[in-house]
């Protein structure tokens, strides 16, 4: 549909693995509905914030740098007609836009080969935006 990675979501994408910023630059050519790279590397620091805060359940996130020197793992949002983050998910759930975007990262995974998990298939602790390496 013609979308493409605005500046700040290509940045966001550059301490990810490269097979998943390949997911997601063939993501943006083939989705239909515009999204935003919103996190990739999380430091440490702001993992143990987001614990506390109840945003998430583990210091084992794959946003934090991984072995290998990357991170696992982004959060996308849906983006309106402004251009403005739709954050709510929808219903029934995945509701558009959000399914949108999830068809277009797991169409994407599937050409590459390249086996993702995305956070808003698991029947507890749902995460809509969040997509990591499986
Ligand atoms: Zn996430």
């Amino acid at each position: 549909m013609g979308f493409k990675l605005s500046l700040s979501s290509r940045g966001r994408l550059a301490d990810v693995h490269p097979d998943l910023t390949r997911v997601v630059e063939r993501a943006i050519e083939i989705t239909d509905v515009d999204f935003r790279v919103a996190e990739g590397l999380r430091s440490l620091e702001r993992q143990k914030l987001n614990v506390k805060n109840g945003v998430s359940k583990t210091l084992h996130s794959k946003h934090l740098r991984q072995p290998d020197g990357y991170a696992h793992a982004v959060d996308l949002y849906p983006l309106d007609a402004d251009g403005k983050l739709v954050l709510d998910w929808g219903s029934p759930w995945p509701g558009r836009p959000w399914a949108g975007v999830n068809w277009a990262m797991k169409t994407a995974a599937r050409e590459l080969d390249i086996a993702i998990v995305w956070v808003g298939d698991w029947p507890k602790f749902r995460d809509g935006p969040h997509y990591e390496l499986a």
